[in-house]
């Protein structure tokens, strides 16, 4: 696919000003003069980004997922560990209204209606979302910055999609409407402030600038967030599970085949090839609520 790019402005401040981070793939990784935010810039046109979530995205090499249902396993795994730690924050009570943004295969979707929730998705992806409504599942095939509802959600969740969008404000507006007053919104996203960014530098496998287009530390996301009406009810470091041969694809990544070989051999005498690990990735886990008038 010929992409089109174009310059857009700090999502954060709406500067200009930018110095360099690094340049991946053609794309620049910039960090804002006036703010400190991070992004991509120029970055492939908003009209033309939602086209690459269409289907092949989660089968693609160069961008998106590779085999993503192969690693259904994990990641429902990640999904009900990421709604068990902000359980604490949801409002008492299970008849919830529930969103899950970004829903692709419908694994959270499963997991919610499991618990008794009322589940709804959005998924950019529109072969994805015809599977779905055809298994019974509501998924709308929308953008979060055009979806409209009159329910209000007890839980709205982002694993993993608040760093492709687009037009960040109007997402948390939208968020910040769409949520019950006692409700709760769950996100995960990459930390640029996080000691993985830091440490592997260049490498960190988080920077993906045709479609990780913002990368947000706690203070930043925090700024977004209050400026639409939420506040940060709770946040940590968080990460997935990972089974032997991710765990291999990762080191070999980042280049590292001699601890590939020896992880190999060491799985291998331990018998943990089934093994499922997981791994801090230093990724950042937010629970928003509604701000509290002062
Ligand atoms: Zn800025």
């Amino acid at each position: 696919m010929e992409f089109v790019t174009q310059h857009y402005p700090c999502s954060l401040c709406n500067s200009t000003t930018t110095k360099p981070v690094l340049n991946k793939g053609g794309f620049n990784i910039v960090q804002c003069s006036q703010c400190n935010f991070v992004y991509v810039s120029p970055r492939i046109k908003n009209d033309q980004l939602e086209s690459i979530y269409q289907h092949s995205y989660f089968k693609n090499k160069d961008y998106g997922y590779v085999g993503y249902e192969q690693e259904k396993i994990l990641r429902v795994k990640n999904f009900e560990r990421w709604l068990k730690d902000a359980a604490p924050f949801m409002p008492t009570g299970t008849a919830y209204h529930a969103l899950d943004i970004g829903c692709a295969a419908g694994y959270c979707l499963e997991i919610m209606n499991a618990k008794g929730w009322q589940s709804e998705g959005l998924e950019l992806d529109q072969e994805m979302c015809i599977d779905l409504n055809k298994a019974g599942k509501k998924v709308h095939h929308i953008a979060i910055e055009k979806f409209k509802s009159n329910i209000k959600y007890q839980v709205i969740t982002l694993f993993d999609v608040i760093e492709h969008i687009t037009a960040l404000d109007v997402a948390f507006k939208q968020l910040s409407n769409l949520v019950a007053a006692d409700g709760v919104i769950i996100m995960v996203t990459p930390n640029y402030n996080s000691l993985q960014r830091k440490l592997f530098g260049k490498k960190w496998f988080q920077y993906k600038p045709i479609e990780h287009i913002q990368y947000f530390t706690k203070q930043t996301l925090e700024v977004f967030a209050n400026r639409n009406g939420l506040q940060i009810a709770h946040h940590n470091s968080c990460g997935q599970y990972a089974d032997v041969q991710f765990l291999l694809n990762r080191l070999s990544y980042y280049k590292l085949s001699f601890l590939s070989k020896i992880f190999t051999k060491i799985f291998h005498l331990l018998n943990l090839k089934q093994h499922l690990f997981y791994a801090d990735t230093g990724s950042l886990f937010v629970v928003l609520k509604k701000r509290e008038a002062k």
